[in-house]
């Protein structure tokens, strides 16, 4: 039964990416990006359009395209003047790079605990952990739903403080009537191969506000050699620029790929609205909650499981379903600051208690209650997710 299921990875290139990688390829220019003022300090035609599309698509002023959502996240926190000794409040629940962006420049990572829900960052817990201190939060719209923007924003606007919004999982999700990455000061995409839409790596700022863009095109491409022809050497003198450019190749397939988005997202709620009608009345087990706010666009499927109601335990099911070629993951993160960055390296910098109980949601999620899979990708044919859904309902039966 195993032998004619192969699982297909994900793949969302066609003939657009080749023809649009053969077009760049053809013209020789592979990037056009000069470490100079002027015309080419921003980068090709190829990145520029890209850049355009991106802003007209997400109704946001300024998109800069990076190499990656890491580069962007260290050029955001760049952008919004982080210092040594500042505190930035962020998620421990999260790929690494969302809470280690803020290190880079001598500041302090302080992080606060997720809801149970969401496993996004809770409003309350943010307001709990500001300080004098602190200049800025970073929120991640963890598996493609976007955080609770409203009550984060208020609480930013009145404590003064500026918000990066992580949406490397959320292009596309919809929080009132905005798009996840275009309601915080600075907005982060990633484009890597994993991601929704993807350039095999890659990423992309957004902003409203000039001044930050200024800064984050100055953060990419060696800013501190150009403020002097630019003319601007007063205002943004303390500029650090780093090599975050996107070359013409990524970003020809970039603009392929954005035309693409909405197809692949409606796609990959139809497979989750599926997953929920089969899965909901599992023992024990919750799918993925979506505010009424918001809409969600399920980079992953995340769901919990309540031993008490299903009889068995978290990795039981897994190992079960690993044994059957059905991967599904347990955890997700070990809370971030359970990391020997923190724990061996960074406790002592920053002089702060970095150690299991700070956020006890987000480890009772990790060691407990949380669980997913990434099969939603348009890859995947009816036979392969109802093959998902009876193997589950078989293992559940079995070991309930
Ligand atoms: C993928 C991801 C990143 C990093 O993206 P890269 O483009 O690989 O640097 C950052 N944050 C989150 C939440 C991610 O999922």
């Amino acid at each position: 039964m195993l032998d004619d299921l192969k699982f297909p990875g994900n793949n969302s290139i066609g003939p657009e990416e080749i023809e649009a990688a053969s077009r760049v390829l053809k013209s020789g220019i592979l990037s056009n990006f000069y470490g100079s003022w002027g015309d080419n300090f921003r980068g090709g035609i190829e990145v520029q359009s890209f850049e355009e599309e991106w802003s007209e698509y997400f109704s946001v002023k300024h998109s800069i395209t990076m190499n990656s959502a890491t580069g962007g996240l260290i050029a955001a926190v760049g952008a919004i003047g982080i210092n040594p000794g500042d505190e930035v409040i962020v998620s421990p629940y999260t790929m690494t790079a969302s809470a280690s962006c803020v290190l880079v420049y001598g500041a302090t990572p302080v992080f606060a605990d997720i809801e149970p829900q969401t496993f996004n960052l809770d409003a309350s817990s943010i307001e709990a952990n500001i300080t004098p201190k602190t200049k800025a939060i970073i929120v991640v719209h963890l598996a493609g739903q976007p955080a609770d923007m409203g009550a984060i924003m208020e609480i930013a606007r009145r404590k003064k403080i500026l918000v990066i919004e992580d949406a490397a999982q959320s292009p596309g999700a919809l929080y009132g009537d905005k798009f996840s990455g275009t309601i915080g000061d600075i907005g982060v995409f990633s484009l890597n191969c994993h991601k929704t839409i993807q350039t095999g790596e890659g990423g992309v700022c957004c902003t409203n506000n000039d001044e930050l863009a200024d800064r984050l095109r100055l953060i990419r491409n060696h800013g501190e050699a150009v403020v002097e022809e630019m003319g601007t050497s007063e205002k943004y003198g303390d500029i650090i620029g780093f090599n975050f450019r996107m070359g013409e190749i990524e970003a020809a397939i970039g603009r392929e790929q954005l035309k693409k988005l909405d197809k692949l997202n409606s796609g990959r709620q139809e497979i989750a609205s599926q997953f929920n009608e089969w899965f909901k009345d599992l023992p024990g087990l919750t799918i993925p909650y979506v505010s009424p706010v918001s809409t969600h666009v399920y980079y992953t499927y995340m769901m919990k499981i309540d031993s008490s109601k299903s009889g068995f335990k978290r990795c039981h099911l897994i190992k079960n379903l690993g044994a059957r070629k059905i991967d599904f993951f347990e955890g997700y993160v070990e809370p971030l600051y359970m990391q020997p960055l923190y724990q061996r390296g960074w406790h002592k910098k920053t002089g702060r208690h970095y150690g299991e109980g700070l956020c006890p949601v987000a480890e009772k999620m990790y060691s407990e209650e949380v669980f997913y899979h990434t099969y939603l990708h348009n890859s995947l044919k009816d036979k392969h997710l109802r093959f998902i859904k009876d193997n589950v309902h078989d293992v559940w039966d079995k070991l309930e």
